[in-house]
Parts: C-alpha cells; sequence; structure tokens
C-alpha cells in the first residue's frame, strides 16, 4: 500500500517539477528538412525532459492565401508527421491550434496590447508581404500583419518557461516577451515571460537553390526544399541539382561558399559528426562524392520516418490524438484566457 502512495507521490513530483515548454509549426507547406533538424529532431528530445505543449498551427497558416482542401490535407500531414519523427502523444500534447478557441481569443486581446511600430519592425513581415503584394499594400491580408500577436498568444496562453526556436523566429519571440513584460507592469503579473530555447548549434539549413537564404517550407520553388515526405528519386535529384560553386573544393565557408557549406552542414547534423571530420573524410574528394554522401545521409534518415507516416495516416488514430490533445490543452488555456479576461476588466460577473 505505502509503496503504491509513494510511486503515485514520486510520479506527481516528476510531473510538478518538469518544466512547460510550447511550440508550433505551421501547416503552410509539407514538413521541410529544416523544421526537421531545426525543431522537430530536437522535440523528440525534449518530451523527455519537460512538459512539452505542440500545435499544428493552422491559424497562422491562413495568414497566406491557401487552398481549402490543400490545407486540410497539409495540417493532416503535419500532424501524422510529428508523431512519425518520433513524437509520442503518450508522453506530450498534440493538438490543432484551431481546436482551442482561446488562442484566437487572447490573440486579439494581445492586438490592442501591441503597437504598429512593434509590429512594423518584423523582419518576417516585411518578407512574406513583399512575396504577397506586388509594390502596394492593398492585397497584404492583416493577419500577416498582426501574426506575432497571435504567436504570443499561443505561447503565452499556456505560461510555459521554455519555448524552442529557429534563429528565424527569434524576433517574434522577443516580441511576445515584450508584450508579457508590459502587460505584467500594467496588470500586476499576468504572464511567464517565457525564455527562447534555441536549437542547438543554432541550426539554420539553406536553400538548396539559393544557399544565401533560409530553406522554407513554403519556397515556391520546389527544387529549394528538401520535404520529410519526397520520393527518394526526388531527393536525389534536389541533392544533384543543389547550386554550389565552380571552385570543386569541399570547405566550410558559409559566406564564400554557402552551397557548399549548407551540404557540409545537412551532413554533419544528421550523421552527427564534427565539421572538421567532414573535411577529413572528404578531402581530395569532389562534390559529387559529397553529394553522393549527403544524399545517403537524407534517406537513411528520411525512408523509416516515412515507413511510420504511412501506417499513422491510416484510421482514426490521429483523431483520437488531436481530439485528446486539445481537451487538455484547452482545460490550461481556457483558465489563463480567464484571468486575463478579469484582469483587463472584460468580464464582470466571472471569477
Ligand atoms: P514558412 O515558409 O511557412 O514560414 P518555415 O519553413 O519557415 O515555413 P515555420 O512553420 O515558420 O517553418 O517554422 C517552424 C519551425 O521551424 C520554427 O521554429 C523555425 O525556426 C524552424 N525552421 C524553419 N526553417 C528552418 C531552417 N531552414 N533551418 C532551421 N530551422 C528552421
Ligand atoms: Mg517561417
Amino acid at each position: 500500500m505505502f509503496d503504491i502512495i509513494d510511486i503515485v507521490k514520486k510520479r506527481r513530483i516528476n510531473k510538478m517539477e518538469k518544466q512547460r515548454m510550447v511550440t508550433g509549426i505551421t501547416p503552410s507547406g509539407s514538413m521541410s528538412l529544416g523544421n526537421y533538424l531545426g525543431v522537430v529532431k530536437n522535440l523528440v528530445e525534449y518530451q523527455n525532459e519537460y512538459e512539452l505543449f505542440v500545435f499544428v498551427a493552422n491559424l497562422h497558416a491562413i495568414t497566406i492565401p491557401q487552398d481549402s482542401t490543400s490545407l486540410k490535407s497539409k495540417t493532416k500531414e503535419m500532424t501524422a508527421l510529428y508523431i512519425a519523427c518520433g513524437l509520442d502523444p503518450e508522453k506530450m500534447t498534440l493538438f490543432l491550434q484551431s481546436d482551442v478557441f482561446e488562442h484566437a481569443q487572447l490573440g486579439w486581446i494581445l492586438t490592442t496590447q501591441s503597437t504598429m511600430g512593434e509590429l512594423s519592425r518584423m523582419t518576417q513581415f516585411k518578407d512574406k508581404s513583399s512575396k504577397q503584394s506586388e509594390g502596394d499594400n492593398i492585397s497584404i491580408p492583416t493577419g500577416l500583419f498582426t501574426y506575432p500577436c497571435l504567436m504570443a498568444a499561443d505561447i503565452l496562453l499556456y505560461d510555459p518557461k521554455f519555448v524552442p526556436v529557429g534563429v528565424d523566429q527569434k524576433q517574434h519571440l522577443e516580441l511576445s516577451r515584450d508584450i508579457a513584460i508590459r502587460m505584467n507592469n500594467k496588470y500586476d503579473e499576468m504572464h511567464v515571460v517565457p525564455e527562447p530555447i534555441l536549437t542547438k548549434g543554432n541550426i539554420k539549413i539553406m536553400d538548396l537553390q539559393d544557399p544565401t537564404k533560409k530553406m522554407s517550407k513554403s519556397s515556391d520553388n520546389p527544387k529549394a526544399v528538401i520535404k520529410m515526405l519526397d520520393t527518394p528519386a526526388e531527393i536525389t535529384s534536389k541533392i544533384k541539382a543543389a547550386v554550389t560553386d565552380s571552385e570543386n573544393l569541399i570547405k566550410y565557408d558559409p559566406i564564400n561558399k554557402p552551397g557548399v557549406s549548407n551540404l557540409m552542414n545537412i551532413y554533419s547534423i544528421i550523421k552527427n559528426v564534427s565539421i572538421d571530420d567532414c573535411h577529413k573524410m572528404w578531402e581530395g574528394k569532389n562534390y559529387k562524392d559529397l553529394k553522393d554522401d549527403v544524399t545517403q545521409a537524407l534517406l537513411e534518415l528520411i525512408i523509416p520516418i516515412q515507413e511510420k507516416y504511412s501506417e499513422i495516416i491510416k484510421g482514426d488514430y490521429l483523431k483520437e490524438v488531436l481530439e485528446k490533445g486539445a481537451l487538455k490543452a484547452k482545460k490550461i488555456a481556457h483558465k489563463k484566457l480567464n484571468k486575463v479576461q478579469n484582469k483587463l476588466g472584460i468580464n464582470w460577473y466571472r471569477k
């Protein structure tokens, strides 16, 4: 009897000791190698160390025009891929952003707590809006501008201690922190101010066709991005066509040789070998050797994930995972939204 009580107590303490972490990926395209190596791979480790909440950010996806049929399948695909890549819904909480209405509710409140000046400084808005507009502001969705407020809501709703982010999302997290601090000062300790956890080694996988910019799943050039569901033939041909330079010298130099350095980086991260060891390994070899080795490493990584994916995508399993996840997330989100609404004076009859 005492043993059982001890075990229950220990479990409770373990649960209490785990610090909370929240993150999400937008289903604006199929999961890329950049997303996997930059974030998802780490989440698989974090789920053992933290109380981890991961959501598929479908409300963020619609900040740029989407075809509804394709958005549905991309959302399902992203959910299945998270699990195929190693996330275990028994250890962490996986849910769909739109299933927890509190995200949009708090998102609206946070648009009233941020300024046009702050949002105008977001470099991602500048990049993405220039793609949407043809020289004017008329065709830029307003949601693209206010996106960081929804992202702040995604985070602050759960009062996490940590948010794992790639370097490209650091500015958005800074804004979430600024909003949290501002509201804490104004309304008295409302939010936990989240800390970023940057990907180990600040991993940034670059675009295969323009290695001076980061690989993005929403890129309109299919040759530029390795997708986790690409066929072996597609992976082989994308790496073969990856931009390098005319020197035929395998050397890590991201400034002067961004294409070659990106391929070396991909190999070194997948195989967990240092760049120094990569230099030794490829001494006297040419770009074809480099590309063959990178292709081989990619196939070894991706094929088992794809096999698991084909199992998960069948039947009602995903729906069950998301329903259970949303219920769990909602419990925390609802309580937090209520607290924010009360402090702002939105509710007068609810405690
Ligand atoms: P989009 O083009 O729609 O912005 P994306 O590929 O940038 O897609 P996001 O959904 O914006 O992906 O980001 C999901 C996570 O993946 C973020 O934490 C981001 O930092 C990380 N990430 C995205 N691209 C890369 C990359 N090339 N290298 C490393 N991490 C990345
Ligand atoms: Mg992005």
